[in-house]
């Protein structure tokens, strides 16, 4: 169902690093809940997409709205942040020295404690939640782990969870599986395919079996602009991206 119309409008957005075009006219529309894979060789402008969304880069020419009324233009990365946009980076960014649980209690929304301060003040609301997230990244039975313990996969999920404390509409995932065991990459499939519905989910990603299998949408960008959609069969198979993939 699709009725819901796009979350994310990207429209005919340009950014240029000294007069290189980093993007090129993108056009890019997510749905509510839908999970799209980006893919796109080397210098393809992926990168760039993610900054121009998260408020990061603010493009030279274009709009890029947030529903139909919040132009993402017009706010910083802070207020996107807050405003339902999480970005997860490549790199897992999570505080080793607490556990999984208070790694979480710190990313509740609202909760501007710092680590040291923290004490019990959570609501039974915001305990709830917690829970919640830590059943969806599977972390439950190491909720009292140390994070500086956890495997490189459960750091990632982890991070995923503590975006997810703040309820995201939107959420960009840099190469989420990129170093994780066969296995991980695996769980993280079944994690990140579980998020949408819930979320419009976003996944910047080269391992091209692991967007096979998430994938119901595929975005190729070259030279900073699409240069196919649809499928994974499909834009395989385009012989524009062939081409692309061929020459890399
Ligand atoms: P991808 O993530 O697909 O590899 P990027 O978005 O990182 O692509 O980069 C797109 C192009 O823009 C590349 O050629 C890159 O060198 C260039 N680029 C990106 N950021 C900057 C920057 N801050 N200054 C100069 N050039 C940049």
């Amino acid at each position: 169902d699709t009725s819901h119309g796009p979350i994310l409008y990207v429209e005919d957005v340009s950014v240029s690093f000294d007069g290189f075009k980093a993007l090129n006219n993108l056009n890019l529309y997510i749905d509510e809940g839908e999970l799209r894979c980006i893919i796109g060789p080397n210098g393809a402008g992926k990168t760039t997409m993610m900054d121009v969304i998260t408020g990061k880069t603010k493009p030279d020419e274009g709009s890029i709205y947030f529903g139909q009324q919040i132009n993402l233009r017009e706010l910083s990365e802070h207020q996107i942040a807050r405003g339902g946009i999480g970005r997860k980076f490549q790199k897992p960014t999570v505080f080793e020295a607490l556990s999984v649980y208070e790694n979480l209690e710190l990313a509740t929304a609202g909760n501007k404690k710092f680590w040291f301060t923290l004490t019990r003040e959570l609501t039974g609301e915001q305990r709830d939640r917690i829970d919640e997230v830590l059943h969806t990244i599977g972390l439950a039975q190491s909720r009292f782990n140390s994070a500086g313990n956890l495997s490189h996969g459960q750091k990632q999920w982890l991070e995923i969870g503590m975006l997810l404390m703040q309820s995201p509409r939107v959420l960009l995932v840099d190469e989420p599986v990129a170093g994780m065991t066969g296995e991980e990459t695996e769980r993280t499939a079944e994690l990140l395919t579980s998020l949408a519905g819930k979320h419009s989910v976003i996944v910047v990603e080269h391992d091209m079996a692991f967007v096979r299998s998430i994938a119901r949408k595929v975005t190729v960008l070259h030279q900073g602009s699409v240069l196919a959609e649809g499928s994974m069969d499909q834009v395989q198979s385009d012989p524009k991206v062939v081409e692309v993939y061929l020459g890399e």
